[in-house]
């Protein structure tokens, strides 16, 4: 019997904001454990949370680049649950009346475009950290720091929809994107700014009704998602065809063995005893709020993409590749601005500045190459002062030097050469010191030009115009 996979992913994307959700602590990642504290995160009696306008405004975005529709009036719930790490004994989470509901995303697997539905999103607080082993001014213990406690989630919640790792993948890149596109999360995975809990089911090929789910917890790369929904998803048909039954249950994944093991029986709602919290109001957001996010929205990568093809003509890989990042389209768009012939600046920026930035792990904005540069010596290259190979030479300059092409060309002395006599001298010479080579190519061997091409290319310094030493070269032997 074949099993076909249903999977729903819940993510978990940490608000970008300077402050906690409902206290005026920072969030930044690193500081000495529970430096960032006040009586409000560590849930002191009497202490009363006060609502960061910031976190909803996120939110609102977030709902509306997913297509969601934003609540007029939600509200805040207690989810109650004991754990070292949570000191007030419950979670402010939503519940009942979340921020945004009913979104969706479009997602493209092997050429093929899915729509994925969004159930809701929702804002809650983060829990604090447990601290094992090593723990700073204890010794070996354990230590719990809640410099992270009270830190603003967006928890994102989509439907059943996904039906194999590769899109779930897809999802969770195109979620990625487009919350580091709206500068509400830093998407940085391994701080655990963007971490995801995947839900994975399985049931017969043509079957209506979804098979017993399992949860596995906090997987916070791209890659160990992959891993670990193959790897339940093997899991569970083993289990089914030796006869056993899934249990509803919360795992871990191991990325050290690149499999899922059982932590926890799942919880239901019921167990978390979810209330209104009565120390905050519900959430009244006016039309007008709503309109205003939505006029403050940047172009979303879809938006880029396809204007991309459309205006520039690039091809809709390129598209896709420059739009990778807020960041990269800005470089590629301010190079063009300069130097409008788009598909040349896409051909540099996807060819050397992406490989001379992966060398040295940096990344766009912070590339020595400015875009007014780089336009300067595709301009040159247009003009044929220098030829191909001497731009990327002069490229390299540029990068070490931060120097304007002009000048390195100058100074270097790689000004093109497209003088006839010069190059026929320089063939003449070649000519005459390989003679057998020269009666080769008239005997009928053509593959011989290439070796000319290379000699007079070597003798000129990679400065003679290959144009013209073609042509000159064609003429001679040819004879
Ligand atoms: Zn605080």
């Amino acid at each position: 019997m074949k099993y076909q996979a249903v999977i729903g992913l819940e993510v978990h994307a940490q608000m970008l904001t300077s402050s906690k959700i409902f206290c005026g602590c920072s969030t930044r990642f690193g500081a000495p454990p529970n430096s960032q504290t006040c009586p409000v995160c560590l849930g002191f009696p009497g202490a009363l949370p006060v609502l960061n306008r910031k976190v909803v405004e996120f939110a609102i975005r977030a709902g509306l680049a997913t297509k969601c529709r934003i609540a007029p009036r939600s509200v805040f719930a207690r989810k109650n649950y004991f754990y070292p790490d949570l000191p007030k004994g419950y979670q402010i989470s939503q519940y009942e009346l979340p921020i945004c509901i009913g979104g969706h995303l479009d997602i493209e697997v092997d050429g093929e475009v899915k729509r994925i539905g969004i159930t809701r999103i929702h804002m809650e607080e983060d829990a604090g950290k447990l601290v094992h082993g090593d723990v700073p001014g204890l010794g070996s213990g354990s230590g719990v720091d809640l410099n992270r406690a009270c830190t603003p989630l967006l928890e994102i919640v989509s439907e059943p929809d996904l039906r194999s790792a590769d899109e779930a993948v897809a999802y969770l890149r195109k979620l990625h994107q487009i919350v580091v596109y709206l500068g509400i999360c830093d998407g940085n995975m391994e701080e655990g700014s963007f971490r995801c809990d995947a839900n994975v089911s399985v049931m017969p090929v043509g079957s209506e009704k979804f098979g017993t789910r399992t949860e596995t917890k906090n997987v916070n790369s791209f890659r160990f998602v992959k891993q670990a929904i193959e790897y339940e998803i093997e899991r569970q048909i083993e289990v089914i065809e030796d006869g056993g039954r899934i249990i509803q249950e919360t795992r871990l994944f191991d990325p050290n063995s690149g499999t899922t093991r059982s932590m926890r029986g799942k919880e239901e709602a019921h167990d978390y005893r979810y209330f209104p919290d009565p120390d905050l109001v519900p959430l009244v957001i006016s039309s007008d709020w709503v309109e205003k996010a939505r006029l403050s929205l940047p172009e979303l990568p879809d938006m880029k993409r396809e204007r991309y093809v459309a205006e520039f003509g690039l091809s809709a890989y390129d598209a896709e590749v420059l739009t990778a990042s807020r960041e990269l389209a800005g470089y590629f768009e301010a190079c063009v601005e300069q130097y409008p012939q788009a598909k040349a600046v896409a051909n540099w920026v996807m060819g050397e500045v992406t490989r001379a930035l992966n060398e040295e792990s940096r990344s766009i904005s912070d590339c020595p190459v400015t875009p007014a540069r780089l336009a300067d010596l595709l301009k040159l290259l247009e003009k044929g002062t220098i030829s191909g190979k001497i731009a990327k030479a002069v490229f390299d300059e540029m990068w070490k030097t931060g120097m304007e092409p002009g000048l390195i060309v100058e100074e270097k002395g790689l000004v093109q050469v497209s003088d006839t006599g010069e190059i026929e001298e320089i063939i003449d010479g070649i000519m005459a010191a390989n003679q057998g080579q020269v009666e080769e190519y008239r005997g009928g061997k053509e593959k011989v030009f290439g070796f000319f091409v290379g000699q007079v290319m070597r003798a000129s310094k990679g400065k003679a115009n290959p144009a013209v030493v073609n042509e000159l070269l064609l003429k001679k032997l040819k004879g």
